[in-house]
């Protein structure tokens, strides 16, 4: 019966043909492979939400155009509220771009190694995928950004910056360029961009085919909520409205968001500490026997020289340390991806490491 059933109840073929999203769930004691941050949200932001909790009109609809949060987030960017979009983490942010501006008989295109999300969320809205290759050190080649869109003419430009899984931040004058290049739209996924030197967002005009997109599940310590942003134009937020689903956004996640954008200051202080720990994290992975790539964001790609990438994640796992195990994707062969932790989980990790590698 179920096979019957099955058989006759197909899904479409791109989607039979599809891989899930894979990133084991484990119960470790460090667990540094997400890119979340290690410490949880300040006190007085569970005090707060909890305070929420108790003002939401359980029995409505949430306001559907989030304008509270709206506005907190136009006015941290020094932007319109018009200029905001808000949804379930900055996936249903590219989810939604996808569906207003992807689709059948169009394209995004994409520069490997890059998140993987991006051109997944591509694949299940049936978008056509171009796939550019990264120059040396895993920095973007403008020629090979030409030689893609000359090619595949694509709907979405993505930049990952700074990139994910290599930390490489872009530098302002080859996003503009390639901004200027594109016939569509360019999305500059900014989950990093608090840990590195600068930002697109300084880009965003209503004259410019581009957006940026931000999270609060890596700097913010909410990757429980799921809410993430785009900051473009109003005319790609109004197409992205149409295509959403009403009421996207539920109440308290908005509250949360708004109760968030009162701790600015411990957030920047939190990415400070960061960003420093990360320095020293790299200083010493690099005098183990690893190649090791700079990070602008708040983690680091590291590849073990002489030892195989897969053995070091599982013999890592084993110790109750969990990576980011790229050791078989295309291009990041042998690599490995850490997550800079608290200075304790990051020492555990070193101490792992170094008797995995000895
Ligand atoms: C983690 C990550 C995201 C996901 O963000 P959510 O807001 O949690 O959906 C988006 N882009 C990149 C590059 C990421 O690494």
């Amino acid at each position: 019966m179920t096979a019957a059933a099955r058989d006759r109840v197909r899904p479409r073929a791109d989607v039979a043909l599809m891989a899930g999203y894979h990133s084991p769930q484990v119960d470790v004691d460090v667990r540094l492979n997400t890119n979340e941050s290690p410490v949880p949200p300040p006190d007085g932001f569970l005090d707060a939400v909890a305070a929420a909790v108790g003002q939401v009109p359980w029995h409505r609809y949430p306001d559907r155009g989030a304008t509270a949060l709206r506005a907190r987030i136009a006015a941290l960017h020094d932007v319109d509220p018009a200029q905001v979009f808000v949804a379930n983490g900055s996936n249903e942010v590219l989810q939604t771009l996808t569906l207003a501006y992807g689709g059948p008989g169009r394209a995004v295109a994409v520069f490997e190694p890059t998140y993987a999300l991006h051109s997944h969320i591509a694949r299940t809205t049936g978008t056509d995928v171009a796939e550019g290759e990264r120059g040396e050190g895993f920095a973007l080649d403008l020629a090979e950004v030409r030689r893609v869109v000359d090619e595949a003419a694509p709907a979405i430009t993505y930049l990952c910056s700074p990139n994910n899984p290599t930390g490489v931040v872009e530098p302002p004058a080859v996003v503009e360029e390639v901004r200027d290049l594109v016939p569509g739209l360019l999305v500059v996924d900014e989950a990093y961009a608090q840990f590195a030197p600068w930002s697109a967002l300084s880009l965003v005009d209503d004259d410019a085919p581009l957006v940026v997109t931000r999270t609060f599940s890596k700097t913010w310590s909410m990757a429980a909520a799921r809410l993430g942003y785009l900051v473009g134009p109003t005319w790609v937020v109004e197409e992205l409205e149409k295509v959403v689903l009403p009421y996207h956004l539920d109440a308290l996640k908005q509250a949360a968001g708004v109760a968030a954008l009162d701790f600015v200051g411990a957030m920047e202080e939190r990415v400070s500490h960061l960003v420093e720990e990360r320095g020293r994290l790299e200083t010493a992975l690099r005098d183990l026997p690893c190649e090791v790539w700079p990070s602008s964001a708040n983690f680091i790609l590291f590849r073990p020289t002489g030892s195989d990438g897969g053995r070091v994640w599982q013999d890592l796992l084993d110790r109750s340390v969990l990576v980011r195990d790229c050791s078989s994707w295309p291009r990041l062969e042998g690599c490995l991806r850490v997550t800079v932790g608290t200075r304790d989980e990051d020492d555990r990790f070193l101490t792992a490491l170094r008797e995995v590698l000895a």
